[in-house]
């Protein structure tokens, strides 16, 4: 079976033994004690700590800080969404935005501090960079203020889309200094006075992951919660570049579940006496299914020996994102109608996915702005203004 699915493209065959044997074991074990258990938090719209707890114990709070290769970090989270995406959001945001940024921006305190309980997910931790006025123009318009008094920081400000916030120890805030207007983050622990998050509800896609609306309403912290490498909008492109290329193997986890789940409905259905599988045109969507998620993957490959060259530019990871989620969209979307009124309930998946593609299409900066990062590359000219 050339697509036993568990391996689409044999990516995994390019990994030393060890991890690939490590890859394997998260396989199994996210398939039996994730995927189906989490439809139930995902029709309740529950944030399942019960889950993440699973994903504490595989180790994957710590992915960001083990010596693996970009290859291995990347097909650990298209596995991770293959069970579920809101819970690869949460391995995700923890990793690519939140370890990652304290590990590479955060001094020596913050590191020693946070990191150890990072690591094993004992600590959780939200990035809180979108506003209620200000999404895809973010950079230039960061209204929330820092100002300095004394030896404090008082924040002010409000933030929208806050994954994690209602179940985070700290969130990393950026804000505008109101003596320079330069953008720094912050370290803001979500018990401090003045710090609240309220989700989001009624959202159509990632709801197990709880995105919340948070208010900062004068809230002090030690000078000492300045992330001192997170000084200036520059910073958090250094952060972006990585984390958008992580959704970009999002996109191939969920489209390896979309597809896993359409052949074995196409295989068990039958209609006009035969299975689905045997009709010409179900074998025609299940290999455009398959024909799209194995170009998802061959870029992200590639994606990951930039990675690990270190010379993923932003314009590589924004194209990835906006290409492989849009071919993730429409994936989900073949399968949702290849399970015909079945696909419509969550009962039978594919309606999860299908809702999840739609969050995933949008968060870590939209399709269009994306693509308007790889014009910007191609032409040399800015389209994002004027
Ligand atoms: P807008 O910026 O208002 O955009 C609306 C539409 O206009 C979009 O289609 C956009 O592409 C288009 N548009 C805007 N400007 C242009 C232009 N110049 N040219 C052409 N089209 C344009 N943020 C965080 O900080 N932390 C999180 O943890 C987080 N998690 C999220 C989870 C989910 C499920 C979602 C939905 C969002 C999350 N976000 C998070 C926020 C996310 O990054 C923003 O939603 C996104 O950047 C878009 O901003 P917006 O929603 O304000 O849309």
């Amino acid at each position: 079976d050339t697509f036993a699915g568990l391996d689409l493209l044999r990516a995994a065959e390019a990994l030393p033994d060890d991890e690939r044997t490590r890859l394997t074991e998260l396989h199994h074990l996210l398939q039996s004690a994730v995927r189906r258990q989490s439809i139930d938090c995902w029709n309740r719209e529950e944030f399942a700590g019960d889950l993440v707890a699973v994903l504490a114990e595989a180790g994957l709070g710590a992915l960001q800080l083990e010596p693996t290769s970009a290859l291995f970090r990347g097909l650990v989270h298209a596995e991770v969404a293959r069970a579920d995406l809101s819970l690869s959001t949460v391995v995700g945001v923890h990793n690519e935005l939140v370890v990652g940024l304290i590990d590479a921006l955060g001094s020596p305190e913050q590191r020693r501090e946070l990191l150890p309980g990072l690591a094993t997910m004992r600590t959780i931790g939200a990035f809180a960079l979108t506003e209620p006025d200000h999404g895809s123009d973010v950079a230039g318009g960061l209204a929330t203020t820092a100002r300095l008094d004394g030896d404090e920081w008082v924040i002010d400000g409000a933030k929208r889309w806050i994954g994690l916030a209602t179940v985070a120890d700290f969130a990393v805030v950026w804000a505008r200094d109101v003596t320079d207007a330069t953008v720094k983050a912050f370290v803001i622990e979500t018990d401090r006075p003045g710090f609240r998050a309220v989700p989001i509800r009624n959202k159509i896609g990632l709801r197990i992951m709880q995105n919340a609306d948070v208010t900062l309403d004068d809230v002090r912290v030690p000078v000492t919660s300045l992330v001192p490498g997170a000084v200036g909008f520059d910073s958090v492109n250094t952060v972006l570049r990585h984390s958008r290329a992580w959704v970009g193997w999002q996109a191939v986890g969920l489209q390896l579940a979309a597809l896993d789940v359409a052949r074995a409905y196409a295989a068990r259905r039958e209609q006009f006496g035969r299975p689905l599988a045997s009709f010409q045109l179900v074998q025609l969507t299940l290999a455009r299914m398959a024909g799209n998620t194995a170009s998802s993957l061959a870029l992200m490959m590639q994606v990951a020996r930039l990675q690990d060259a270190g010379i993923l530019e932003m314009a590589h990871s924004a194209m990835v994102k906006a290409t492989c989620t849009t071919q993730a969209r429409e994936s989900v979307s073949l399968g949702r109608n290849l399970l015909g009124g079945n696909g419509m309930t969550t009962d039978g998946e594919m309606a999860k996915l299908f809702g999840d593609a739609e969050a995933m299409h949008t968060y870590e900066g939209t399709y269009e702005i994306n693509q308007l990062i790889v014009g910007r590359a191609l032409t040399g000219v800015s389209a994002f203004v004027g």
